[in-house]
């Protein structure tokens, strides 16, 4: 059988099981399947069409009617969810529309959870640097002893957040997914869901949310970017992968229900450890720069786009992520099930 006549025994041999597709494909420790997808979106108030990213190509930012169309698409292509992302038509200090019950994403989720009842798990990504007009994640305040440099005031910012959590609640989310990196933002969600009677309601935490450079795109598309300083003062700093640990016991301690990592691709062996640790599902968000990156290199003839996106996606899985949320989510559904 063997082409070299059994010359050289004594050695493994790892290409017996590579032989054919159907060998590798029996063989595959890490499945990808559509039910593993998550497809973040955006929706913006005041358009009367969809508008393109420039640095996301193919993603847009919705209206309300095209989200509808997309989230169907979605359920038909076999996925497991939606986030959703808001840019409202007005911005303030304190980010107001986050929590109005006409605010735009609180109107989606109301209008998404009636068409499609629980076809598709409808998170609701939790923060304010959507809604406000500075682009932080809380509400800030003069830092003492510092000359007046303005900083994100973590526990107003709790209360903020709380009020947040009650509104998506009530406009029909399934999940809440606080994304700010407040200390202690969980424990507050969650004795406001709690008191709000949404006891039944989990929460998805952002526990190990790095600064990175990877959300760039990300910026121009829910329109967030911080008008001055940056957010490495609340999110996690790359070097760090035992605190991503630390932040994750605590939000379980907290009441996390599940717990993410973000971004996906450069922060593997963080998600290889959560899920080594942890004993809720993990989630890893495969960011907007992840997603510009590939897009930018395909575009250009350098990697073969359908495979790189299978194969960051296997990637992530293999890490030991559960699900993941991509930009690709509908696309990737549809080339699994081809
Ligand atoms: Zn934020």
């Amino acid at each position: 059988m063997t082409s070299s006549g059994g010359a050289h025994p004594g050695f493994a041999r790892g290409r017996r099981l590579r032989s054919t597709p159907a060998l590798r494909r029996l063989t595959a420790q890490t499945r990808l399947s559509p039910a593993d997808l998550v497809l973040p979106v955006f929706v913006k108030e005041g358009i009367d069409d969809p508008q393109p990213i420039g640095s996301m190509p193919g993603v847009v930012q919705h209206t309300q009617d095209s989200l509808r169309k997309a989230a169907h698409e979605a359920a038909e292509a076999g996925i497991s969810g939606l986030i959703l992302f808001g840019i409202p038509a007005d911005k303030d200090p304190v980010g107001s529309q986050a929590d109005a019950a006409d605010g735009v994403v609180n109107v989606a989720l109301q209008q998404l959870r009636a068409d499609l009842g629980d076809e598709l798990v409808l998170m609701a990504d939790l923060c304010l640097c959507e809604y406000t007009d500075h682009g932080h994640c809380g509400v800030v305040t003069p830092a003492r002893g510092q000359g007046g440099a303005m900083v994100v005031d973590n526990d107003p910012t709790l209360d903020r957040y709380a009020a947040v959590a009650l509104a998506q609640a009530q406009a029909g989310a399934h999940v809440i997914a606080p994304s700010g990196m407040m200390d202690g933002q969980v424990a507050a969600i969650r004795r406001a869901l709690d008191g709000g009677g949404y006891t039944e309601l989990p929460v998805l935490a952002y526990a190990a949310k790095y600064a990175s450079c990877f959300y760039g795109p990300f910026r121009e598309a829910a329109e967030g970017a911080p008008q001055f300083g940056d957010r490495s003062t609340y999110q996690m700093d790359p070097p760090n992968a035992d605190e991503a640990l630390r932040e994750v016991a605590q939000d379980l301690a907290e009441g996390a229900d599940a717990v993410m990592v973000k971004p996906a691709l450069a922060y593997l062996d963080v998600i290889a450890r959560v899920a080594d640790e942890v004993r809720v599902p993990v989630s890893a968000y495969q960011v907007s720069g992840e997603y510009a990156m590939v897009e930018a290199a395909a575009a250009n003839g350098w990697v073969d786009r359908e495979r790189a996106i299978l194969e960051t996606l296997t990637a992530i899985r293999r890490a030991g992520a559960g699900s993941v949320l991509t930009y690709w989510a509908v696309e990737a559904a549809r080339l699994l099930r081809r």
